[in-house]
């Protein structure tokens, strides 16, 4: 993951030689490039604490031009050097709204742009709470991941919860089929011609009905009154 991708890093966040005076300074920002002017989008978005130029005692001092905006983390959020700004104090910027034009306004040797990230806005904007900006910038897109999988998990168990209940819709379906069936079944065995009837009459049987009933079919009760009726008639 490269959250600075398409960015030059010229000096990266952390213990550096100081290009003024030559000394072991911490750099407590990261720098990059683009090209001199390029509008610079937020790579967080946040309330705009500060615009304009970052004189001594600001928080900014040596800094030139400055956006400064806090996100919703409490983070502040400083792009430096700016050749200028493009927003104003108060103002609420998107991930990707153009806060200003990459520069050399400040304590700077050349065009880029300063990018410092600060655990808190006070006081003076957070100055020398400085953490790495990739890593944070790193933590937030893991905590977005981290969002869009939780929605995934959240999503396939809805999922599985409908499929659940279509399976038992069908389990039951299938149940009352089942059971239909079996009456069917039992209502058919009854229409055959019974076990006592083939008893009592034997090899006779179908020879008695013919001529009374076309087919050795029907329900139980027409099977007694045909029995009753072919004992009559052998009695007589
Ligand atoms: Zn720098």
């Amino acid at each position: 993951m490269d959250v600075f991708e398409g960015w030059k890093i010229t000096s990266p966040y952390g213990y550096r030689v100081d290009p003024f005076n030559g000394s072991r300074v911490f750099h407590t920002g990261i720098d990059l490039v683009k090209y001199h002017r390029y509008p610079i989008p937020a790579f967080v978005g946040g309330v705009v604490l500060f615009a304009g130029d970052g004189g001594p005692g600001t928080g900014f001092g040596g800094y030139g031009n400055v956006v400064a905006l806090r996100d919703d983390k409490g983070y502040v959020h400083c792009y430096c050097h700016l050749d200028s700004v493009s927003v104003a104090r108060g103002q609420t910027i998107k991930k990707g709204d153009i806060v200003g034009f990459q520069g050399t306004t400040g304590r700077s040797t050349g065009s880029h742009l300063h990018y410092e990230v600060r655990s808190k806005d006070e006081p003076s904007y957070g100055y020398g709470l400085h953490v790495d900006p990739g890593e944070y910038l790193e933590s937030l897109e893991n905590e977005e991941d981290d969002e869009m999988l939780k929605e995934k998990v959240a999503d396939l168990e809805t999922q599985m919860t409908a499929l659940k209940n279509e399976c038992e819709t069908l389990l039951n379906t299938a149940e009352a089929h089942i059971k239909e069936i079996n009456t069917l079944k039992a209502q058919l065995a009854d229409q055959n011609m019974p076990e006592w009837f083939t008893k009592e009459f034997g090899e006779e049987a179908e020879e008695a009905l013919k001529g009374v009933v076309d087919t050795p079919q029907g329900p139980n009760l027409f099977w007694r009154l045909v029995a009753v009726a072919y004992r009559l008639r052998r009695k007589g």
